[in-house]
């Protein structure tokens, strides 16, 4: 019997709808390649979704997400909805289904490619080779811990926030992270403040004891303030980064920049059930209705997909090779482009990577 792998389409808003339709071209090409069959279907997020139903997360996507492997989500948002009321705008869906699916982890590769060196902040000798990955809490820490809020205190005002981990949140993504360093270059480091905050030394103590089932991986602990520093000294040593919710939050969009261009970085945000795939750019609506989008970030979103949710990480291996050779043969869309290469709009870029799978 064909592999099969349910997944739920979420265009949304601005480029979203070319980008996506660029992914699931290239799932299709994948069918064929695998033999493996995709049910996919679509479903309304964010505006495009307020405009049909006047809820940026319909009851009916959330249940079809429910009953999918995996949800693959381009982009929402728009100048048309931004004068509505916070808790009905498009971002609010977004953040919806993300909590509706449990999702405690958050991964954001970082490679940096050849033919893209020049987009890097940092020198060539630097960023060649450099290929990371960050993996961020997303559920627990300083963003969601009690108490928290602004009260009255000896006559002036004071504003509060509590950074909890249990030992469980902990275990789970330390898990998470030593397993996917496996099937990398088996190296994890866990980003901390242990020498200031109690929760980081639970945290270091939970990461230590998860280790003892992955002694074939390699784990370093390191202080936040050197992880950010190192981030720009010596990217290349780093494969796994792991860490909660703050401090990912800020080292991921560190690791994003290094490598250059927002239309080219993907994320999968994992729990224990349910799956998210999406790139960490918006519905840039500069750009959108012109056909000239990068789908790249969203394409690598798929591959991230295939790898986690639909068990195919050849798959993933080859959509990885196939996007790096058309970068190497000099197809570029409007946001990376340089001169010497070859200036493509969505459809030609898909083309082009679909041509070398
Ligand atoms: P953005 O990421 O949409 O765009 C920033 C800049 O990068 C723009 O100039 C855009 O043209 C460019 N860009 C982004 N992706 C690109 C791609 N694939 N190809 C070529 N160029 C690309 O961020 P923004 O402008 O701050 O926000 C626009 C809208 O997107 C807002 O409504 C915002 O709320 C929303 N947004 C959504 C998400 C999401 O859906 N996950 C994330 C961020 C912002």
């Amino acid at each position: 019997m064909k592999k099969s792998c349910k997944i739920l389409a979420l265009p949304g808003d601005g480029i979203g709808p070319e980008i996506m339709e660029s992914a699931l071209e290239v799932l299709k090409a994948v069918e064929k390649k695998y033999n493996v069959n995709f049910e996919i279907k679509e479903g309304l997020i964010g505006g495009a979704a307020i405009d049909e139903t006047g809820n940026p997360l319909p009851e009916e996507t959330l249940k079809l997400a429910k009953e999918s492997d995996a949800v693959l989500l381009a982009a929402v948002g728009g100048e048309k909805w931004d004068n509505l009321p916070t808790d009905k705008r498009p971002e609010k869906g977004l953040l919806r289904i993300r909590k509706e699916l449990d999702l405690f982890a958050n991964l954001r590769p970082g490679k940096a490619y050849d033919a893209l060196l020049d987009a890097s902040p940092l020198k060539e000798s630097l960023i060649k080779g450099v290929d990371l990955l960050v993996i961020r809490e997303l559920t627990g820490g300083i963003y969601f811990g009690e108490p928290r809020g602004i009260e009255e205190r000896n006559g002036e005002k004071v504003g509060f926030n509590t950074m909890v981990y249990s030992e469980h949140e902990v275990e789970r993504i330390a898990r998470l992270a030593f397993n996917v360093a496996r099937n990398r270059r088996k190296k994890v480091t866990s980003v901390d403040k242990a020498n200031v905050l109690e929760v980081s030394g639970l945290w270091r103590e939970v990461v230590n004891k998860v280790w003892a089932d992955y002694q074939d991986v390699e784990l370093e602990h390191m202080y936040v303030d050197n992880a950010a520093m190192q981030l720009v000294r010596r990217p290349k040593d780093f494969d796994v980064i792991v860490t909660g919710n703050l401090f990912g939050d800020i080292i991921s969009d560190e690791a994003g920049a290094l490598t250059g261009s927002l239309g080219m970085l993907p994320s999968a945000s994992l729990g224990e059930k349910y799956a998210l795939y999406e790139p960490v750019h918006g519905s840039a609506p500069d750009i959108a209705g012109k056909g000239i989008a990068n789908p790249v970030a969203m394409v690598l979103s798929a591959a991230m997909m295939l790898e986690h949710s639909c068990k195919l990480p050849e798959a993933a291996r080859d959509i990885e090779k196939a996007v790096e050779k058309a970068l190497n043969d000099g197809y570029r869309t409007g946001d990376i482009w340089q001169p010497g290469t070859k200036k493509v709009n969505t459809k030609e870029m898909t083309q082009a990577i679909i041509e070398r799978l």
